[in-house]
C-alpha cells in the first residue's frame, strides 16, 4: 500500500515524470504550475502540520504511477489553488491555457460537493455528478489520486471524520476506479476504506498474513524457479513475480464466510509475456507440469472484462502441494490491467489523447452508457439509485452476441433483457432465444459467457405482458410498457374517433358543422385538450365522456352546484387522490389534481378550477391559464406543509461551463431532489429546464435565490407552461 510522502519535493516528483514525459515544453508546464502553486499555497498548513505544497506534490506522484500526462500533472498540482487561494479560474486560464484551467475548474468545483450522506437526495446527485463530469475523465482520475493522498494522511482526522471518509470513498470513488480499470489506485483506496472501517478485521488480517509470509514467501521462490526453468525450456521469453494479494480482497473472500486457511491465491503469481501467443503456450506448458484446479480457468484474453481487463487465469496445485493461482498476460495487458483507461497515455497514440480517452470511456465502458440510458428513462430518483445499486454496482454478468460483442447484464437477466438491451426492436419483435447453440425459453436466465441469438419475427404482434414479470432490467421493463403505452394510445385514438362520430349520426350533426373553425376551436379550448387528437384519445381512454362533450358543443350551460355535486359522486366513486393536501370548502372525496402547467407547491397562493369530468384543479393564482374564468374557479386551501411536490423552473445561463455542477449542488445542499433536466443551447446562451421536488414554497425560493447567486446563471424563474 502506497504511503504519503512527508519529504516529498520537486525534484523528485520531476526526475519521476522524466521517466516518461520527454517533452521539454511540457516539463516546464509542470514547473511553472510548482511555482505558481507553492506561492499561492505559501505559508498555509495542512492538518499534519505540513506545508501545504507537500498534498499537491503527493497527488501528482500518485498520478505518475499511472503515467499521467502533463496537463493532468500540472492541474493536479493546481486542483487546490481556487478553493484555498483564491485564484480565479481565469488566472489560471491565462497563465496555464484552456486545458488545464478546465480540468482545475472541474476538480474544484466536485470538491465542493458533498458526496457523503445516505438521503435518496444526496445519492441521487451523485449519479448526476458521475454523468457530468464525464466531459472529461482525467477531472475524476485527479479527484482519484487527491482523495487517496487525503486517505493517506486521515489519521489526523477524528474517528468519525474519518469513517465518513472512508465510507464515501467505498460507495462512490472505488466503484468509479473499477470502471475506469484504474486497479493501481483502487486497491489502495479499498485497504484505506478497510482499515478505518473496520479496524479489527484489517489488522487481524494483517497479523495472519505477516505470521504466514515467511513460509508463503519460501513456497512461492520455489514456485516461481521451477516455472520460470519450465517456460526457459521451452523458449517462452518471460517475467514472472511473486504476488501479493489485497487484503481488501481476502475480507471480502472472508466476509462471504471463507476461512483463512481456505483462501488458496494467498499464493500467487503473475507471468508477463511478449505476445498473447506465449500467454496460451505458456498455460499449456503450466498445466502439463502441474494439475489445474477444475473450474479455476478464465480466459480474459478471449473475452475481456468491459473495463478492458485481460489475462488467462487459472489456479494449480504447486510444488509442495500447495494451491497456486496464476496470472498470465502480455506487458501491455498488464499496464492496461493497472491504469484501465488511463493506459493510454503511455501508448503515444497520435491525435488527442483526451478524445481516445473520452471516447474509450464513452464506448467501452457500458457503466457510463448504462447511465445515460438510465437517465433517460428514469425520473423517479428512488428508483434510479435502486436501479444504479442493482445493475451497476453489482453482481454484473457479461455475455455475448453471436458476433463477439460484450453485453453487461444484472445477474438473473433473461434473453428479453439482451433483446432490450441491443434493440427496442428486437426485443419488440422477438419471440425465441439461443443460447450456446441451444434452443431456451425466453425466461431463461443468462449466465456470463453466453452467446445469446435473438430469433426476431417481423410479424409478431410485439411484446407479452407477462415479459413484464419475467425481464430484470428496469430498461426492458420501461420499453415493454412503452410499447403498450403507444398501443394504447393508438386504440384509444381510433376508439374516440368512433364514438364522436356515432354520436354526430345519432344526433344528426355533420362533421363539417362540428368540425367548423371557430366551433371546433372553442370546444377544443373548453375541454381544456390542445387537439382535436387529444380529444379522441380522452375519448377513447374515457378521461371524458361523450356526454360532457356534446353538452358543451351544444352549450347545455349547467349550474355551478350541478357540477360540483356530479363531481363529488363521481370523486366517491372513484379512490381519492391528493385531497390530504387541499381542503375545498365542504366538500369531500373529490379528485384533486394538481395543475401540471404552473405546477403549485404549498406556500403558493392558489385557486381550485372545476373541470368537468376530472373533478378539481389546482392552479396558482397567477396562472394565466385559470385568470379568465371566473365562474368556475372555487376557494381551496394547503391543508398540509410538506410533501415533496415537483415544480418546474427554468435557469438561464451565459457560459455552460460546469454549470450544471454547481446548480445540482446548489439542489443538494437545500436536501432537493432533482427529478429532470432538460437544456437548450443558442448561440450565447443556456437555459436548463429543472423538475425540482420541493415541501413548500419557501424552500422553492430558497433554491432560486441560491442557483441566482452562481455567477454564469443570469435568470432564474418559475415555468408556467
Ligand atoms: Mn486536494
Amino acid at each position: 500500500m502506497s504511503k504519503h510522502q512527508k519529504d516529498l519535493t520537486i525534484e523528485k516528483l520531476m526526475n519521476q515524470i522524466k521517466t516518461y514525459v520527454t517533452d521539454q515544453k511540457e516539463l516546464d508546464v509542470i514547473s511553472e504550475a510548482y511555482r505558481f502553486a507553492y506561492e499561492k499555497h505559501f505559508g498555509q498548513k495542512r492538518l499534519t502540520g505540513e506545508d501545504y505544497i507537500i498534498h499537491p506534490l503527493n497527488v501528482a506522484y500518485i498520478l505518475t504511477r499511472i503515467n499521467a500526462d502533463y496537463e493532468t500533472l500540472s492541474a493536479a498540482l493546481l486542483h487546490d489553488v481556487v478553493e484555498d487561494c483564491n485564484v480565479s479560474v481565469d488566472e489560471i486560464e491565462e497563465k496555464f491555457g484552456h486545458n488545464i484551467a478546465i480540468l482545475v475548474d472541474g476538480v474544484t468545483k466536485i470538491n465542493k460537493l458533498n458526496l457523503s450522506g445516505t438521503t435518496e437526495a444526496l445519492i441521487n446527485n451523485q449519479r448526476k455528478i458521475l454523468v457530468g463530469l464525464s466531459e472529461d475523465v482525467r477531472v475524476i482520475i485527479i479527484k482519484l489520486a487527491d482523495r487517496l493522498n487525503n486517505m493517506q494522511t486521515l489519521f489526523v482526522h477524528s474517528e468519525k471524520k474519518q469513517k465518513e471518509t472512508a465510507r464515501e470513498t467505498l460507495d462512490i470513488l472505488t466503484p468509479i476506479a473499477d470502471r475506469l480499470g484504474i486497479n493501481s489506485i483502487k486497491q489502495d483506496l479499498e485497504e484505506f476504506c478497510l482499515r478505518y472501517l473496520k479496524p479489527s478485521e484489517y489488522y487481524d488480517i494483517v497479523e495472519k498474513l505477516n505470521a504466514t509470509k515467511a513460509e508463503r514467501d519460501n513456497s512461492v521462490a520455489k514456485m516461481i524457479e521451477t516455472v520460470s526453468e519450465l517456460l526457459n525450456k521451452h523458449d517462452i521469453k518471460h517475467e514472472i513475480f511473486g504476488r501479493s494479494k489485497s487484503i481488501y480482497s481476502i475480507y471480502k473472500k472472508l466476509e462471504k464466510g471463507k476461512r483463512f486457511s481456505e483462501i488458496y491465491d494467498l499464493l500467487a503469481l503473475r507471468i508477463l509475456v511478449d505476445s498473447e501467443q506465449d500467454c496460451y503456450q505458456a498455460l499449456g506448458i503450466i498445466h502439463s507440469k502441474f494439475r489445474p484446479k477444475p473450474k479455476r480457468f478464465k480466459d480474459y484474453i478471449a473475452m475481456p472484462k468491459t473495463n478492458m481487463y485481460q489475462s488467462l487465469h487459472t489456479t494449480v496445485f504447486g510444488v509442495d502441494g500447495q494451491l497456486y493461482e496464476i496470472q498470465i498476460r502480455t506487458y501491455e495487458m498488464d499496464r492496461v490491467a493497472e491504469y484501465g483507461i488511463a493506459s493510454h497515455w503511455s501508448y503515444k497514440e497520435k491525435g488527442s489523447v483526451k478524445a481516445v480517452m473520452q471516447n474509450e470511456m464513452e464506448q467501452k465502458l457500458q457503466f457510463f452508457r448504462a447511465i445515460m440510458d438510465l437517465k433517460k428513462e428514469q425520473d423517479n430518483a428512488a428508483d434510479f439509485v435502486d436501479t444504479v445499486k442493482k445493475e451497476v454496482f453489482q453482481n454484473t454478468i457479461y455475455v455475448f452476441t453471436p458476433l463477439g460483442d460484450v453485453i453487461e447484464l444484472p445477474n438473473g437477466s433473461t434473453p428479453i433483457d439482451f433483446a432490450y438491451k441491443v434493440h427496442s426492436k428486437v426485443g419488440d419483435k422477438a419471440v425465441g432465444a439461443i443460447v450456446n447453440s441451444n434452443m431456451v425459453p425466453l425466461d431463461y436466465q443468462l449466465k456470463s459467457d453466453d452467446i445469446v441469438k435473438i430469433i426476431t419475427n417481423n410479424n409478431s404482434a410485439g411484446p407479452s405482458r407477462e415479459w413484464l414479470n419475467i425481464v430484470k432490467t428496469t430498461q426492458a421493463k420501461n420499453k415493454i410498457k412503452a410499447f403498450f403505452n403507444k398501443a394504447n394510445k393508438e386504440e384509444n385514438l381510433k376508439k374516440g374517433e368512433d364514438i364522436l362520430s356515432k354520436e354526430l349520426r345519432k344526433q344528426k350533426i355533420s362533421n363539417d358543422d362540428f368540425f367548423e373553425d371557430e366551433k371546433i376551436k372553442k370546444l377544443l379550448s373548453d375541454l381544456k385538450v390542445n387537439s382535436v387528437n387529444e380529444l379522441y384519445s380522452n375519448l377513447g381512454s374515457g378521461k371524458v365522456s361523450i356526454g360532457t362533450v356534446m353538452d358543451y358543443f351544444l352549450k347545455k350551460e349547467v349550474t355551478k352546484e350541478e357540477k360540483i355535486l356530479e363531481k363529488a359522486a363521481k370523486g366517491s366513486q372513484k379512490q381519492s387522490e391528493g385531497n390530504s393536501l387541499i381542503s375545498t370548502s365542504g366538500i369531500n372525496d373529490i379528485k384533486v389534481n394538481l395543475a401540471s402547467c404552473c405546477n403549485p407547491v404549498p406556500g403558493d397562493r392558489i385557486v381550485g378550477y372545476i373541470t368537468k369530468g376530472y373533478g378539481i384543479t389546482i392552479h396558482r393564482m397567477v396562472c394565466p391559464n385559470v385568470s379568465n374564468l371566473d365562474e368556475r374557479l372555487i376557494e381551496v386551501n394547503w391543508n398540509t406543509n410538506s410533501s415533496k411536490l415537483p415544480t418546474n423552473i427554468l435557469v438561464r445561463v451565459n457560459n455552460s461551463k460546469n454549470t450544471l455542477i454547481d446548480i445540482i449542488s446548489k439542489a443538494a445542499n437545500n436536501d432537493i431532489p432533482v427529478r429532470k433536466f432538460n437544456s437548450h443551447h443558442s448561440k450565447e446562451d443556456e437555459v436548463i429546464e429543472m423538475t425540482v421536488l420541493v415541501d413548500n414554497k419557501d424552500q422553492l425560493v430558497k433554491l432560486m435565490n441560491d442557483i441566482r447567486m452562481i455567477p454564469e446563471v443570469t435568470d432564474v424563474e418559475r415555468l408556467i407552461k
